[in-house]
This record gives structure tokens, sequence and C-alpha cells, in this order.
């Protein structure tokens, strides 16, 4: 039987040991835990995420494998409702019917405050400015310039894009990060009418659910019960364990663990990019050695429901790049999770830190509460101090995936197959960094190893 390491025990090393089949399996973690970026505090009746929140249902890869490890009754869908962009210091309603800021209906986009009149006459002119054919790559801001003006891609689109890479939008490769907004354009001429096709073509809703998913007791009950369930088929997760380095020897490779070489005949990488370039010399790379990433912070609040009076029936707000808040969104999760937080209180998750700023870094945990907490008086009603406040930093977690990202991936996969045959390097880095995504790549990583002819 083959011999495995898997490096990083965070969702895409957990679901590369759940796939991985006749092989002695060995995840190396160096923290005290499972579940990497992933992480659930409970106390009082409070289920708080720290890090990732929930994900996206469309994405279904991520339900079958928690219905598969005995999840499914646990997962639980969102409320929906408003959701809101702060803009010219105010908080705006998402004009109704926009998929992620482009409009696909006329009459909401007509009456929302949120561009000017020129600002929307601009962006109609969609219809009429003929795409490119895409050849290579470019970014999303070059994209939406192009298609619906400076004005519509600050106010609408920058705030929901540019959140979920935490990347600066100018710099965002479209190719790697939203290639079906290219395809509606070119196959429409124009991208409102592709967006309002798309939804035309989307299956009617049957139901009120939230498009993300969550489960009763937090991502962490998914990671713990992932982390058994590989346990119970044999494979060993190995905690405080930091790979210093692999290096290829025979047909195999050596894996350095707190300065302890193991031979190991396939190894799947999971860490991120800032980790594992540090192990490899080579040419091709030498790309992740320049990647930047952002650092980001939550910052959760809870409060009694009588100190903070908020009526909007909504699950949070956006904020566009140009309002002066250190903040750069913030969920209302009791509204949105009501599994997460008790009755009678409030919960608010503050996200701080841009792309290129070093707010999270310059500040300590009670400076960056008392940061958001001054842009959140800005934006709502709050009285008093919170009950408790949790800060989490996740210092150089968020990828930036550069225009050309994608092709540079695949050249880099390629160079690895012919070079390091049986080192698979995979995770957040790569392909997406959706939990789904990662569970389809950590998944790939895995088949490639099962159907290799490895001989014991
Ligand atoms: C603030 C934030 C919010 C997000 N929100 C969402 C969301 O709501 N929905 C969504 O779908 N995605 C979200 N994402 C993205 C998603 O969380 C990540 O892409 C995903 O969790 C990455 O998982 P991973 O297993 O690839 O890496 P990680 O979670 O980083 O796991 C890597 C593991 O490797 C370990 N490790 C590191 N170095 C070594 C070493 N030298 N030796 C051994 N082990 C090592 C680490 O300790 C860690 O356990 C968010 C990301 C951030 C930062």
């Amino acid at each position: 039987m083959k011999k495995v390491a898997i490096i990083g025990a965070g969702i895409t090393g957990l679901s590369a040991a759940y796939y991985l089949e006749d092989a002695e399996i060995e995840v190396l973690e160096q923290s005290d835990r499972p579940g990497g970026k992933i992480k659930t505090y409970q106390r009082d009746g409070y289920t708080i995420e720290l890090g990732p929140e929930s994900y996206l249902a469309r994405k279904s890869i991520m339900t079958e494998l928690a219905t598969a490890i005995g999840l499914g009754d646990d997962i639980v869908a969102n409320q929906t409702g408003q959701s809101y962009i702060y803009a010219k210091n105010q908080l705006y309603p998402m004009p109704g019917g926009s998929i992620m800021g482009i409009p696909t209906e006329i009459k909401p986009f007509l009456e929302t405050r949120l561009l000017s009149p020129l600002g929307k006459v601009r962006a109609g002119m969609d219809y009429f400015i003929k795409p490119d054919k895409m050849t290579t790559d470019i970014s999303v801001g070059a994209f939406f310039r192009k298609r619906l003006g400076n004005e519509a891609l600050e106010n609408l689109i920058e705030p929901l894009l540019s959140g979920i890479y935490g990347a600066d939008i100018d710099r965002l490769s479209l190719k790697s990060t939203f290639p079906n907004f290219k395809e509606q354009e070119e196959t429409h001429g124009s991208l409102i009418k592709g967006m309002r096709d798309q939804k035309k073509k989307a299956p009617k809703k049957t139901e009120t659910k939230g498009q993300f998913r969550q489960f009763r007791n937090g991502l962490q009950s998914f990671i713990d019960r992932l982390a058994e369930t590989v346990t119970d088929k044999g494979a060993k997760i190995r905690y405080n364990s930091e790979v210093t380095a692999v290096q290829q020897s025979g047909d195999g490779y050596l894996v350095t663990v707190n300065g302890q070489e193991t031979y190991y005949d396939r190894v799947i990488v999971t860490v991120p990019h800032t980790v594992f370039s540090k192990w490899f010399e080579d040419a091709p790379l030498r790309y992740f050695k320049h990647m930047e990433t952002t650092s980001v912070a939550t910052v959760v609040m809870a409060f009694d429901e009588s100190q903070v009076k908020n009526e909007e029936n909504g699950t949070g707000f956006v904020i566009a790049r140009n309002s002066d808040t250190v903040i750069t969104a913030c969920t209302w999760t009791s509204k949105k999770w009501t599994h997460s937080t008790p009755a009678g209180k409030v919960l608010l998750r503050a996200y701080v830190g841009r792309p290129g700023d070093t707010v999270v870094r310059d500040h300590d945990d009670a400076e960056l509460v008392k940061l958001a907490r001054r842009d959140l008086d800005k934006m709502m009603d709050i009285n008093g101090e919170p009950e408790f406040t949790i800060v989490t930093r996740l210092m150089n977690s968020m990828p930036l995936y550069e225009v050309g990202h994608i092709d540079r991936i695949h050249a880099i996969q390629r160079y690895m197959r012919e070079t390091y045959p049986g080192l698979i390097l995979t995770g957040a880095s790569f392909e997406a960094v959706g939990l789904p995504d990662c569970i389809a790549q950590a998944k790939s990583a895995a088949e490639e190893i099962n159907k290799d002819n490895y001989i014991a």
C-alpha cells in the first residue's frame, strides 16, 4: 500500500484524506487542532465563526460531503433579506434584481440613489458597447469599468466582489475568479443582457431559503466530524508536526517534521503558498514567492438587543472603497444566522483589512474593536459597550489571484507532474478560495493519486 503524507489539516487536507483510497495516510499539521482558517467559538448559547462564515449552496460538493459523513441534518440555511451598501456616508439598499451588483431589472436600478443619473446612463451603455474577445486575461476592474463605468464599479460592484477575494479589483484576475461574466458578455453582446438571460433560465425558486449554508454547531463541527471519519478509516492526524522541507528521494519524497525526515511514496501539500514556497527553488514555483496576500481580522461584538436599534430586515452591508472607514463589511449575524445567537441578544461581525493596508498589523485587539465600533456608530444606532468582543487575526490569509493567475497555475501543475511525480500542490492558493472549491481541489488531488500506477 502506498504511504501518503498530506501536509496541513485544514479543509483541503482533511478532504484529501477522505477521498484517498488504498493508502496509508498521515496528515501532518503544525498546530494542535484541525480546521486551519475554520474556527468556531461556542459559549452561553452563541455559535460564532471566527474565520469563514458559511459556504455557497450551489457548490454542492460540500453538502454532499457533509451528508456522507452524517451531518446532513445539521445543515442550516441563512435568513434572507435586503442587503446594503455603505457609500457616500450612508447605507443604501442594494437595488432589487441585481446579481453581484449587476443590474438585471430596470426599475429598481433607475430608482436607486446609489448612482447619479449620469452613472446610470453610463451603466446602461453596456447595451451598446461591443465586447472584445478574451484572448488574454484582464482585471475584474478593467472589465467592469468598460462595461458599466467607474461609478457603478465603485459603488456597486467593487464592494461586493473585492470582499470575497480581499483583493484590489483592478489587479484581480477575471479569468481566475468570474469567467462567467465574460462568457455572458461575449455570448449576448452585453453583460446586463447576459445576466438577465441567466436569471430567466435559472430554476424558479420554490423555497425562500438563502443561498448560503452552515451547520447547527458551526463549521468546526463539520471539520471535527471529517477528522473523525478519516481517523476511523485509518488515517493518522499528527498534530504539532510542522513540516519544514520536502525533498525528492528515489520514487518518493522525504518530508522533514520537527527536524526528522520520513519517507512517503506520495505527498499532497495543502498549506498556504506563503509556507510551501520556502521549500522549493524551482523557477516556475517562484511565482508563489511574489504572490501577494491580504491580512484581515474579524471583529465580533455581542450586545443585548436593547442596545442596538436595527429595524432593517437584512443580513448586513458591504462598504464602498472610497468611504472613510477601517471596516470593509459587517454581517448582522444574529439576523442572518438565527442559530448563532441566543434570544434577546444581537451579534455583529465586522471585517477589517483592505489589500495593501496595514491596519490589522498596526493595531492591538482593543484598538481594532474601538476602530470597528467608531465605524459602526456611523451606520447604526448602538448604545453602550458590548457584552463581549472577539478579535481574530488572519494574517496573510487571502491570496491575490493577479491577472494571469490561472494560466500560471496550469503551467505550474504541468511542471509539477513532469518534475515531481506524485507530489501535488493544492488548496486555496491555486484554483479558488471558497470552502467547496477547496474540497473539489482536494478530491481531484486524491483521485490523481488513487489512479497513479503505484507498484508496492
Ligand atoms: C477572513 C476569511 C473569511 C473567509 N470566509 C469564507 C466564507 O465565508 N466562505 C468560504 O467559502 N470561504 C471563505 N474564506 C476562504 C476559506 O476560508 C479558505 O480558502 C479555506 O479555509 C482554506 O482552507 P485550506 O485547507 O486550503 O487552508 P488552511 O485553512 O489555511 O489550512 C492549512 C493548514 O496547514 C497548516 N500548516 C501551515 N503550515 C504548516 C506547516 N509548515 N506544516 C504543517 N502544517 C502547516 C495550518 O495550521 C492549517 O491547519 C475566508 C477566508 C478568510 C481568510
